[in-house]
């Protein structure tokens, strides 16, 4: 009588903190159903539910991974396999080695309680079981479980479940799955530019903006109902912080696709909404990928890949949109990664190396400077053109290494030059918007300087138009500590972006380089013609000088000069050639 209501007392009193252990759900392995009765009897009366009951002990570990239970109570003495040997097998399973464990022993039988506490077992309690020691027993084992659950497979900003959980969870997901016959969908989701909101709000703010995210996609999720559970009895919300700004969201029991792309299509429409920060608002956008279980795969890991694929794909095409994984997308990124992780190892192994290519002065005709352009010598397709290799870069932020390393090499070569020879000559080098959003970029164009040693004067950085897309304050306030330095800076590919004339006019420019396109059809083209010589007339009267590009025939060489271009580069007078081959046409002594 005293222990029901002990029992009673305690369920009632149950501190808030523990309430949510009794969801709990606990497999007892135990040849005898009757003990198992009773104690599942016991834990029913202070709140617990879930109970998997396994009375042959041969098929404890298959039950334990398919359904990894929170805790085990386990029988010592059992037929065929005993709780010895449950113990061992269980402490060295790569997934189920942290499972606690109590034994149920007898009381007596101290030698065996050792030998359990040996191999492994969390805790013992003595047969036959007393109500309230078992629900002590119990709370406390699920209790230091859930903290260390908490540290280990919780992300403390968003309090979202983290990859390590999403990971065991997508496991069994799919083993659930595969068992019921059901639909499973993943869901990779990731904000769009969610650097810049760093950059320009602060971490704190950064942070801020992921919680209130966080519970969007919740709210999201929780309106399509039922889609969202694993189970109808068990409504737990499937989503994980995986990394950063990127979360995976698990939908289980769903009918098909269109059931996913319903749920992606509200979860990117609840981000969109403006977010107040710090009494600011905030724009954010998502892209989503989705991968079935089994249309498209039924391995995990594989899930995992295509539903990132689809949301890269999403992510590339305009963000702010989902996209359903397919063979042919996952295939495109399949290539796309291994180029990227070539790409990384092309870097340590160094693997790149710079081409010049001269630029001549059109009145005098002498060389005044070059342009470094970047090759990668890979093992497998001889020398890549940087076509084939800066898009990517860009796209996955090795731009930023990548562009270093050839501002460093341009920078020493520029040194080696300026030593060998009495007459200056001039290195100018390609830059990437994303080189230019890094914060880390002015100084680092610094030490480039300072350890080559050569003088700022002759260096000169390309831009391209893209420069002036957005934040334009804050790119020219950085383009002005560049020419503070004695840089020199260019407009690449002029005429191809959408500069605006009085946006031009803002940044404290040398140089314009006459894209090829315009130069090309020269001089017969009439379009190319009134192109080429306006470019020229604007940049004369903004005071900046003119390069063409690409210039192939003495015909357009002609014309060029006769307008007044300043200089030109093309395969007329030489194509971008290694360091060396152009020591020989730089010929320092005769041209002095
Ligand atoms: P770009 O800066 O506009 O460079 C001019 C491109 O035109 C070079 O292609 C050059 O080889 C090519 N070219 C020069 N003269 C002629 C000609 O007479 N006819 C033809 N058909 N082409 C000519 P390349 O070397 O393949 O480089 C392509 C682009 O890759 C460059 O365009 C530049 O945007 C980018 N790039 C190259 N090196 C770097 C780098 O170090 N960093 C970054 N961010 N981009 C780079
Ligand atoms: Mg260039
Ligand atoms: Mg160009």
């Amino acid at each position: 009588m005293e222990i029901v209501n002990t029992a009673r007392v305690d369920k009632v009193g149950l501190d808030k903190k523990f309430q949510h252990l009794t969801n709990a759900t606990i497999m007892i392995v135990d040849d005898e159903p009757i003990n198992m009765h009773v104690v599942q009897a016991f834990l029913e009366e202070v709140g617990y539910s879930k109970f998997i009951l396994v009375e042959n002990s041969a098929e404890a570990v298959k039950r334990l991974e398919e359904s990894r239970p929170d805790l085990l109570l386990l029988d010592l003495m059992m037929p065929q396999i005993s709780g010895f040997d449950i113990l061992t097998l269980v402490r060295a399973h790569p997934k189920l080695k942290h499972l606690p464990i109590i034994v149920l022993t007898a009381s007596t039988d101290v030698q065996n309680k050792l030998k359990a506490l040996d191999l492994g077992a969390t805790d013992f309690l003595s047969k036959p079981v007393e109500q309230s020691e078992l629900g002590l027993r119990v709370r406390n084992t699920l209790a230091a479980k859930a903290y260390r659950d908490q540290l280990a497979y919780y992300d403390p900003l968003t309090g979202l479940p983290n990859r390590q959980y999403f990971l065991e969870r997508l496991d069994l997901a799919v083993k659930q799955a595969k068992r019921y016959g059901d639909v499973l969908a993943l869901m990779n989701i990731e904000l769009n530019h969610f650097d810049r909101v760093n950059d320009t709000l602060g971490l704190t703010e950064g942070d801020e903006v992921l919680r209130l995210v966080t519970s969007r996609i919740k709210q999201a999720v929780r309106s399509t109902d039922e889609l969202s559970r694993i189970g109808d009895e068990n409504p737990v919300l499937n989503l994980f912080r995986m990394e950063g700004s990127v979360f995976s969201l698990l939908l289980d029991r769903i009918k098909n696709a269109e059931d996913a792309a319903l749920v992606a299509d509200r979860l990117i429409q609840s981000i969109r909404k403006p977010l107040m920060v710090n009494g600011r608002e905030i724009y954010i956008t998502a892209s989503v990928g989705i991968a079935l279980y089994p249309n498209e795969s039924e391995e995990p890991d594989l899930l995992l890949r295509l539903a990132s694929s689809a949301k890269d794909f999403a992510k590339n095409r305009d963000g702010d949109s989902y996209q359903i994984s397919s063979p042919s997308i996952s295939a495109m990124y399949e290539l796309r990664y291994s180029v990227e992780a070539k790409l990384r190892k092309a870097l340590e192994k160094e693997e790149f190396l710079l081409h010049y290519q001269p630029q001549v002065n059109l009145m005098t005709g002498d060389i005044e400077g070059v342009e470094a352009l970047i090759r990668w010598n890979s093992n497998e397709g001889g020398l890549v053109p940087p076509n084939e290799f800066i898009p990517l870069s860009e796209e996955t932020g090795l731009i930023v290494p990548i562009g270093e390393w050839a501002l460093n090499e341009a920078c020493s070569q520029l040194r080696k030059w300026q030593e060998e020879s009495r007459k200056p000559i001039n290195m100018s080098v390609n830059l990437s918007i994303k080189q230019f959003a890094d914060p880390k970029f002015v100084s680092s164009v610094k030490k480039a300087i300072d350890s080559s040693g050569i003088d700022s004067r002759w260096l000169t950085l390309e831009l391209t138009e893209s420069i002036l897309m957005n934040d334009i304050d804050k790119k020219i306030e950085l383009l002005h500590q560049l020419k503070d330095m004695g840089i020199k800076l260019s407009i690449d590919d002029f005429g191809t972006g959408y500069s605006s004339l009085s946006y031009l006019r803002k940044l404290p420019l040398d140089e314009l380089k006459i894209d090829r396109s315009f130069i090309m059809d020269l001089p017969d083209n009439a379009d190319s013609r009134a192109i080429a010589s306006s470019v020229i007339y604007i940049a004369q009267s903004l005071g900046l000088q003119t390069v063409a590009e690409g210039v192939e025939t003495e015909e357009q060489m002609k014309y060029l000069k006769k307008h007044r271009c300043s200089q030109y580069q093309g395969y007329f007078f030489s194509k971008p050639v290694p360091a060396e081959e152009l020591h020989e046409l730089l010929a320092p002594e005769d041209n002095l």
